[in-house]
């Protein structure tokens, strides 16, 4: 969620779009998942939810690893109601629950405040959505249990408002694999492990983690697996692993383990469309190559093929080096540059177009340029746009023919259907969901359904993430809701077509019919999506042609049962010397990030130019630069107000002190590269610049830099000031 972003510090958020792995939510457990239990009423916890919450009930930090869908957060209840219940009168506990994502977050809030407040305890919680002006510090001192965002804590810990760890006494953290690197979890992890090894006093809180699975990360054996669980408990302090041993058959008669079965099919062994595409990319390659002879040496990438992710790294690479060279004369240098650009740029849209015809129909692929071309036409339409469209129009005709051309049909889609024909034939009450790659795949495939006849009986939906993808708008969280609520109730949709957004802990609990469509996670991922199946008989299949994505889910399969067997293998361990071992590489990890924190960059004084990195145009010095609030970055003087234009923001959105108002845009006719945001800051209205769209140039070398992001460019950074902006 972008307003989560935002207090990352780093001025990113504001373009960077969420990646489709952002889920609607993680958590395992939703109360709905859960609807013939009552939060209201006494529960019976199960045998299985008894033994999970065992060692955490005798006050150990643990990790309680269960499948989704089990119930993790009746446990968590459990274990909360015992950690209260177990103070001598006079004292109180203070529990705090993190929730990653906002859904789980609005959950999670309800579940605890109906189950707790009949109990006599005060619930609340703070959001990124709610934390402006609210009073933190109070709301933490006068409740009993608080549901946070993470950051929230790792802002209030960090401007001291919050003085220390020590003021809770439970701290639950859900989904707690992402305990690591900068992960706002971890930021908290440090505060607490340098409170217990720098000896600092004060008490500090019991840790509780839920997870379905640990992960193994890079591990390629069972001795570099249990390495890496070692690291996360390190992390959590944790001394326990609790999973389910003694009651497995009850667990396994809750939670039901799909069939999985993979599919083999075979690709068009003619492509004619492709054929005409790979001619039209290499004229376009040999353009850029008249422009520029040596545009081979600009990247290391070897043998690309189109249509492939190789060649998408290809033209991202050289995308980046015709951003940087120099030349003598600087129009040329600029003529050069903004023609590389918009051959790169055009070779990449079709490159994407073949990556759709290979998994979908050449229409799809078809209507996905034309959109593309509809828009170059509407923009700046200069001479070498005219041109590449002229090139793309004199073989359209050739391309809707091939692409009605019934010989030409997708092999894949026909086993697709295939499989759905079989399955709703099966069982008509079937609710499946689709995942694919891409979001373009997404439309692609809802189109094919929709338009065959052949599987009228399917109604799909589309399930995608927050983040806006190239040319489509993202998905908003009560459309997400929507389109849930009616899967779930059989109502207009019986198959989800998605994006990996589905992946973690969304609540289809109906769901028995799980097909990846060319599809492949990490391992902690094939749980969770495997998870998604979790109706009585239900199945996954894996459609791929590729073996590799075969033998790649096969190796997470292993990786799979290497976790276990590490987990069993660490649970045989006496505690003692698990905690030593813990203890060790707590203390080696501190020295590290004690040694890293001295290696801080100096910033480097010297002014330097930023150049808009399509056209190379001027646009302002670091010395006008001025940080807000820590992480956003604006320009000071009327000189830069010439360099740029607005476009009103299709998405005007308010955050914090900052209210998104338009877009900006290089003020070049002929190149109006996107160069960030304009917005309102308290009273100030204030462009908002990314890094990434432009160059930096040292005035006096006259060398030439790419920062990736903000905090990666170390020159002066001198704080905003309003008495500067009034003057
Ligand atoms: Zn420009």
């Amino acid at each position: 969620l972008e307003d989560e972003r935002l207090e990352t510090s780093e001025v990113q958020i504001f373009y960077q779009e969420d990646p489709e792995y952002q889920n609607l939510s993680q958590n395992s457990c939703l109360p709905s998942e859960e609807s013939h239990t009552s939060w209201h009423s006494p529960f019976k916890p199960r045998n299985y939810q008894l033994e999970l919450a065992l060692p955490a009930k005798e006050g150990k930090n643990t990790i309680i690893c269960a499948p989704t869908g089990c119930g993790k957060t009746f446990v968590s209840l459990l274990i909360c109601e015992h950690h209260f219940n177990n103070f001598p009168q006079g004292q109180k506990g203070k529990v705090v629950f993190f929730a990653n994502q906002i859904p789980v977050y609005e959950q999670q809030k309800s579940v605890f405040s109906k189950y707790f407040e009949r109990l006599g305890y005060k619930v609340t919680g703070i959001s990124g959505a709610t934390t402006e002006n609210i009073p933190v510090k109070q709301m933490v001192e006068n409740n009993d249990i608080i549901i946070l965002t993470p950051q929230i804590l790792v802002n209030n810990l960090k401007n001291g408002t919050i003085p220390s760890l020590s003021i809770f006494t439970l701290m639950i953290f859900d989904e707690c694999h992402n305990t690591s690197k900068q992960h706002p979890y971890n930021m908290i992890m440090f505060h607490y492990l340098d409170q217990k090894l720098g000896g600092s006093s004060g008490p500090l809180p019991q840790v509780i983690g839920l997870t379905a699975s640990v992960g193994v990360g890079d591990a390629k054996n069972t001795e570099e697996a249990i390495d890496y669980i070692c690291k996360l408990c390190a992390s959590l302090d944790a001394s326990v692993i609790a999973t389910v041993k003694d009651n497995l058959e009850e667990l396994e008669q809750v939670v039901h383990k799909p069939q999985k079965f993979f599919r083999k099919v075979e690709s068009r062994t003619t492509d004619k469309f492709k054929c005409i595409m790979s001619q039209l990319m290499r004229a376009i390659e040999n353009l850029a190559k008249s422009i520029y002879e040596d545009i081979e040496s600009l990247s290391q990438i070897k043998n690309r093929e189109f249509g492939t992710q190789k060649y998408e790294q290809w033209i991202v690479t050289i995308q980046k080096e015709c951003s940087v060279f120099k030349m003598p004369d600087k129009d040329e240098e600029s003529r050069i540059c903004k023609a590389l650009f918009l051959y790169t740029s055009h070779l990449r849209k079709y490159n994407d177009a073949l990556i759709i015809n290979e998994h979908a129909r050449m229409k799809d692929a078809l209507d996905y340029l034309k959109h593309f071309f509809s828009n170059v036409r509407a923009a700046g339409f200069n001479e070498i746009e005219q041109d590449l469209t002229r090139r793309f129009e004199e073989k359209l005709q050739e391309l809707e023919s091939i692409s009605r051309d019934p010989s030409n049909e997708n092999p894949k889609l026909e086993d697709l259907c295939f499989v759905l024909q079989e399955e709703y034939h099966f069982n008509q009450e079937t609710k499946t969901i689709l995942f694919v790659k891409t979001r373009a795949l997404v439309d692609a495939l809802k189109k094919w359904i929709e338009e065959n006849s052949n599987l009228s009986f399917l109604k799909p939906g589309i399930l995608t993430g927050h983040g806006k993808t190239n040319q489509n708008i993202r998905m908003t969280l009560p459309a997400q809701k929507c389109i849930l609520d009616s899967f779930r109730a059989s109502g207009d949709n019986n198959i989800l077509i998605a994006t990996s957004v589905a992946d973690e802990g969304i609540d289809i609990a109906q769901c028995n019919l799980v097909i990846l469509y060319e599809y492949v996670g990490n391992v902690i991922k094939m749980i969770q999506t495997r998870g998604r199946g979790r109706a009585k008989g239900s199945k996954c299949f894996l459609l791929t042609s590729n073996n590799d994505v075969i033998e790649k889910e096969k190796i997470n399969i292993c990786k799979e049962k290497m976790m276990n067997d590490s987990i069993l293998n660490l649970q045989k361990w006496d505690e003692a010397v698990f905690k030593e071992k813990i203890l060790y590489i707590q203390n080696q990890e501190k020295l590290l990030r004690d040694s890293q924190e001295k290696a801080k960059p100096i910033p480097d004084k010297e002014n330097k130019k930023l150049l808009c990195r399509k056209c190379k145009t001027l646009a302002c010095f670091t010395a006008d630069i001025r940080v807000v609030e820590e992480s956003h970055y604006t320009v000071l003087g009327g000189a830069f107000k010439e360099c740029f234009v607005t476009k009103p923001h299709p998405r005007p959105k308010t955050y914090m002190n900052f209210e998104k108002r338009a877009k900006i845009f290089c003020a070049r006719q002929d190149c109006c590269h996107d160069w960030g945001i304009f917005v309102k800051y308290k009273t100030f209205e204030i462009p908002v610049i990314k890094i990434e769209s432009f160059v930096v140039e040292d005035v006096a070398t006259g060398i030439q830099m790419l920062y990736p992001k903000w905090k990666n460019f170390h020159f002066e950074k001198i704080p905003f000031d309003a008495a500067e902006m009034s003057k």
